[in-house]
């Protein structure tokens, strides 16, 4: 990985170098009036239509009713669709990492809004999502780890001192897996230190585009085993039919998920 001197340098003599067009193709800065509009936000929650993370909390059984509730709150900035997914696509394949600045700057509300609602739990940390280690070689960078870190950087927090990895699967349990249509345990932590485990650290997740909820339920899954509470979780883009018009809901709302 490339350390953030090195690659802010990189990027500033891209920026000499190579003529800039926005994502869409507009030759300008790094964003032009339309894309900055789509990709500032304010964010979002999106937990409610991630099936994946919405889990039944009491069923009552003559009136055939089942109760669920998301399991953390999720804010994202958009739909993936568009101009937004676009500048995403840009991000992550098309190594614009100065996009990062922008996205980080726009969720970070969402993240002080967690803060103030957990302000009585002590300090919490931001965790990425793991990339895929064949992803960050081909991209150059790990692009949630990066934005996870400018995010701490924008709100003045600090990424966890502990960290997600992805379990090594074989091709024949992956198989397997892909026929249940799940991604069950395919993380674990590491680096969580007897005291850390023993505070029952809090953390925000973080990862580029929301899809069914899968991966940040695994998440929280490998998490709770090793004693870490995820308190909500940050993503760019939320890729699931129904968010094309989205409601823009009052972030503190919603603590259910405690
Ligand atoms: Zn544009």
């Amino acid at each position: 990985m490339t350390s953030a001197p090195i690659a802010t340098a990189l990027l500033s003599l891209r920026q000499i170098v190579l003529p800039r067009f926005c994502p869409c193709g507009e030759p300008t800065s790094l964003l032009c009036p339309a894309c900055l509009a789509a990709c500032s936000g304010p964010p979002l929650r999106a937990e409610a239509a991630a099936p994946a993370l919405n889990v039944v909390v009491s069923a009552r059984i003559r009136e055939c009713a089942v109760v669920t509730a998301p399991l953390f709150p999720v804010s994202v900035l958009g739909a993936y669709t568009g101009r937004l997914r676009r500048a995403v696509l840009a991000a992550k394949n098309g190594r614009q990492w100065a996009l990062l600045d922008g996205f980080a700057h726009a969720l970070a509300p969402a993240l002080s809004e967690l803060q103030e609602t957990w302000r009585d739990e002590g300090e919490f940390f931001l965790l990425p999502i793991p990339s895929r280690p064949q992803n960050v070689f081909r991209r150059g960078e790990d692009q949630v780890l990066a934005l996870s870190r400018l995010l701490a950087r924008e709100t003045g927090s600090s990424l966890a001192p502990f960290r997600l990895v992805n379990r090594g699967v074989s091709g024949r349990g992956k198989r397997a897996r892909e026929r249940r249509g799940n991604r069950r345990g395919s993380m674990r932590v590491m680096g969580l230190s007897r005291a850390d485990k023993e505070r029952s650290p809090g953390v925000v997740l973080v990862d580029d585009v929301l899809t069914t909820g899968a991966t940040l339920a695994d998440a929280h899954r490998a998490l709770a085993e090793a004693g870490v509470r995820v308190l909500g979780a940050l993503c760019l883009a939320a890729a699931f039919p129904g968010l094309e018009n989205p409601p823009r809901e009052d972030y503190s709302s919603d603590t259910s998920h405690r």
